[in-house]
């Protein structure tokens, strides 16, 4: 396979450099694992979040969207069992008092020999001194005993003391699907099998390096659940595993970058759960993961909220509470995987090299840049521009020479640039430039609606 040009120091400057990914807080010194997405980044994760909609949602034959609060009853959190459990097994280096996960060490040290996710804490500790796993900050080998350590960010509500009450900002954005099985399926008028999907924001206190946008403290996810009945569960999560897969293909990605990871270890509620991996600047990781989780979040939600949870067949009249397929992925992990997989450094007949972001044109910010060849066809391009914009969106530019203009649009990674020359005033036809090939066509304006139409719908 051939070598790739992407790495995560190239990503970074370049999203900084053409307002994909700032920095979060940057003036202030920033924050750890949190990024701001910039004017042209807020188009491109609208468009992967959109994408996602569209497929999961809007195309499929019995999926509903929800948008449920942020902020839910702690109860919640105490049925799904992350107010016990969610937690990851810390360590601190005691001579630079940088802080680890101890499964992430030993996994960097094993490199796929052993698997943490089945190891105690006891284990865990044991392997780390018995392989001499070293702190990959200061190189030093000297750990505190592994703590857990709770992921949830807890605030409180209320104005006086007496009325505080601790709630927490939700770690992941299923529970509140779950929550609303009864009022998506009554007002639906939803037959089982069915799906719920949300697309929004969740906050978790990790406290491993972020590698970029890979591991934030404040991220969204796009789940979807969906309800079947015990018996056909494990063919709908076989069609999960084939259809996640089939969008992150259509997306544009090589499949030589993807491969699916069983679970080794499950928790103790699920029957089946993979990952499926991306080959990520920094090596293989987790991109999104399917989960059949039996019935256990409506029953636990039965048990914990006192109300009856199970779904009426309404030709058998079986009473069932249903099993849950869930898949999972996170809006900003995928737009990071996006980055990685577009990025491209291509050497030109010339000798020069043009960096060049080759995105599925349903996810560019742009779907075309209007360049007037010269200043004094601002007037006719701008007009264009502003005839265009009301398609789809278009930028416009008309700094600096033709060359490094395009070279701007190809590293936003800009599908198309109109320019706008004397042969325009003649005819009214402009020139199409595409990205990937360079090469150009002219067409007139009804031309050009109709080619960039028909190339950026994402099917
Ligand atoms: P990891 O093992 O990487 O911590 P996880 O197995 O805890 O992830 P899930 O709880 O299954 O992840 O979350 C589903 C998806 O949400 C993940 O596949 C990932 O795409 C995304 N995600 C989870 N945690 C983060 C985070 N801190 N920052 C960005 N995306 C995240």
């Amino acid at each position: 396979m051939a070598k790739r040009a992407v790495t995560m120091d190239k990503l970074v400057a370049l999203c900084k450099a053409r307002g994909i990914i700032f920095p979060g807080s940057e003036i202030y010194g920033g924050m750890g694992n949190t990024w701001d997405y910039g004017p042209v980044g807020v188009e491109i994760k609208n468009n992967i979040k959109r994408a996602w909609w569209k497929r999961f949602v809007q195309e499929s034959d019995n999926s509903f969207g929800v948008d449920a609060a942020i902020l839910m009853n702690s109860r919640v959190w105490e049925a799904s069992g992350h107010t016990a459990s969610f937690s990851d097994p810390k360590m601190d280096c005691k001579e630079c008092k940088s802080r680890h996960r101890a499964d992430n060490l030993i996994e960097a040290h094993a490199k796929g020999k052993v698997n943490p996710d089945t190891m105690t804490n006891e284990e865990m500790e044991a392997y780390i001194q018995e392989h001499h796993v070293c702190c990959p900050v200061c190189g030093k080998c000297n750990w505190t005993p592994i703590r857990t350590f709770n992921l949830m960010f807890e605030t409180s509500r209320g104005v006086t003391d007496e009325s505080q009450n601790k709630i927490y900002l939700r770690p992941e954005t299923a529970q509140g699907e779950f929550v609303n099985f009864l009022n998506v399926q009554r007002t639906m008028r939803a037959k089982v099998p069915f799906g719920i999907a949300q697309v929004g924001k969740a906050f978790r206190n990790e406290i491993t390096p972020g590698n970029f946008i890979f591991r934030t403290i404040e991220f969204e996810q796009m789940e979807h659940q969906w309800f079947c009945k015990e018996g056909t569960d494990q063919e709908f999560y076989a069609q999960f595993k084939e259809k996640a897969w089939q969008f992150l293909l259509d997306l544009g990605f090589n499949a030589e970058h993807l491969r699916f990871k069983d679970h080794d270890k499950l928790a103790h509620y699920a029957k089946a759960a993979c990952d499926i991996q991306y080959e990520f600047p920094m090596g293989w990781n987790e991109l999104n993961g399917i989960h059949n989780r039996t019935d256990y979040d409506l029953s636990r939600h039965q048990e914990y909220s006192g109300k009856t949870l199970t779904y009426i067949d309404p030709v058998t009249n079986e009473r069932y509470i249903p099993y849950v397929i869930e898949y999972s992925i996170g809006a900003d992990r995928l737009m990071l995987a996006v980055l990685s997989e577009a990025y491209d450094e291509e050497t030109l007949e010339n000798g020069e090299v043009r960096n060049v972001m080759r995105f599925h044109p349903a996810i560019a910010a742009f779907k075309a840049a209007v360049l007037p060849l010269q200043k004094n066809l601002a007037p006719q391009a701008k007009a264009l521009w502003e005839r265009l914009r009301k398609r789809f969106p278009v930028t416009y530019d008309e700094a600096g020479s033709i060359g490094k203009r395009y070279r701007r649009q190809d590293e936003i990674g800009t599908p198309f640039c109109l320019t706008v020359d004397f042969d325009t005033l003649e005819n009214g036809t402009v020139t199409v430039r595409g990205r990937d090939s360079m090469e150009q066509i002219r067409l007139d304006e009804a031309g050009v609606i109709a080619y960039i139409q028909e190339r950026i719908a994402f099917n």
